[in-house]
């Protein structure tokens, strides 16, 4: 095991000190420290956070890997000073078995990057008729404990009830993609004055409200633990506040591009700014960064969605869904929500690292950087700024909507178990 002397960093709430890496953990902090033989970082002018937990990833392997692997997707993680992703489900085959999750787990493993939590469908193949072999999942060598059909919702009421019925005994969770089918079938944008202009046909917020409504009402009702993918509108925000003060077991999520973009950039018909749930407006925008704020929201989530260039460099209407942005999250996160004065970079840190590894119940991650605890972190200088390049960045994806943008903050190293998976913002072979 290397060791590793991370010098005059800052933790969060406190002054610069020194951090020793040693055998995995977090061996001493305090001023001053030596250690013969270890690996010194210069940690001066950064902030050192736990390393970021990423919920709502997608890997594309299997069967998908011309849009993205689990080597390249976890460098990206790595990149954007991640240390954990958990996987989404939507591969092909499906990770719906217990087989295509511990695949999932074992590519992660021989990457050696971040480490990879495999999210399983809740339904067999997506197809939302009948439950995955949750059970079997969660009994595999991967240990699941997040299950989604994102990408898909579980709309039907019945089977929804009884997933959640099905992992209270083992104290996993739903992540639900909040969509009602019938609302929003052949949707291409945000149903508002923009969509009306462009002739674009709508996805309306009551779709993503009305599951939401039914879900935390049925979570309510089970006594199990519901989590919203994604959340996108200011109503969303409004019921899952409502649940919260009600007692209900939920949690949710956002994303970095919902918190910046409005479905005015979609005036330009360029397919980058695709995605679902659509870009919202800035009422939305400001909803979602005042419900991060108070702790509405609990985590943000990339949903990070690398697509192979022909599928998003055609029209609009035959374009795939998705963005990528494992590197680009902690910027934006950044730009939106610290340099707005709106949270401090201990709340980035919970809604970015200990609320993701709590609710995915992920040991080892999102704890606290004191002696004793695994050496996952990552050292970010706050005052650096950037233009962000998606040919320059490790995803496989080049498709990243804030292509050409400054943002603040830079990650210069990240460390997984106190080997650096980053150094000098460059990539350290493992
Ligand atoms: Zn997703």
């Amino acid at each position: 095991m290397n060791t590793t002397l991370v010098q005059n960093v800052r933790p969060l709430g406190g002054e610069p000190t020194d951090l020793l890496l040693r055998d995995g953990v977090v061996a001493e902090v305090g001023p001053g420290l030596s250690a013969e033989g270890a690996a010194v970082v210069d940690g001066t002018g950064l902030l050192a956070l736990p390393g970021l937990v990423d919920l709502h990833t997608h890997l594309r392997e299997p069967g998908r890997e011309d849009a993205e692997t689990v080597e390249s997707g976890t460098r990206s993680a790595a990149r954007g000073g991640y240390t954990s992703v958990f996987a989404m489900a939507n591969t092909f085959p499906v990770a719906d078995t217990a087989g295509v999750v511990e695949q999932v787990q074992r590519l992660g493993e021989e990457a050696g990057w971040a480490d990879v939590r495999p999210v399983g469908a809740v339904t067999v193949g997506l197809a939302g008729r009948q439950l995955a072999e949750l059970g079997a999942m969660a009994d595999s060598r991967a240990g699941v404990r997040v299950f989604s059909d994102d990408g898909h919702c579980v709309s039907d009421a019945v089977l929804m009830r009884r997933a959640l019925e099905y992992v209270k005994a083992f104290d996993g969770v739903i992540a639900q993609h909040a969509q009602e089918p019938r609302l929003t079938e052949d949707a291409q944008m945000n149903e508002g004055t923009v969509s009306a202009v462009l002739g674009l046909r709508g996805w309306p917020s009551v779709a993503e409200e009305a599951i939401i409504a039914r879900d935390v009402l049925l979570a309510d009702h089970v006594g199990s633990r519901l989590h919203v993918c994604h959340l996108s509108t200011k109503g969303s925000v409004e019921i899952v506040r409502w649940a919260k003060q009600r007692g209900v077991q939920v949690t949710a999520e956002v994303t970095p591009h919902h918190l910046l973009l409005t479905d005015e950039l979609v005036r330009g018909y360029d397919p980058v700014y695709k995605v679902n749930p659509p870009l919202r407006t800035q009422a939305d925008v400001e909803a979602v960064r005042e419900g991060l704020a108070d702790g509405t929201i609990d985590v943000v989530a990339t949903d990070h969605a690398p697509h192979p260039v022909e599928a998003k460099d055609c029209e609009w209407s035959a374009a795939a869904m998705g963005m990528t942005g494992l590197e680009t999250a902690l910027s934006v996160v950044q730009h939106t929500m610290v340099d707005t004065g709106l949270i401090g970079w201990d709340t980035l840190a919970e809604r970015m690292s200990h609320a993701p590894a709590r609710i995915g119940r992920l040991a080892g991650h999102g704890q606290p950087l004191a002696v004793g605890s695994a050496a996952n972190l990552v050292l970010v200088d706050p005052a650096a700024r950037w233009t962000v390049v998606p040919e320059a960045m490790a995803t496989a994806g080049r498709n990243s909507p804030f292509r050409g943008m400054e943002l603040p903050g830079r990650v210069v190293a990240t460390f997984l178990r106190g080997r650096p998976t980053v150094l000098d913002a460059e990539l350290v072979q493992p």
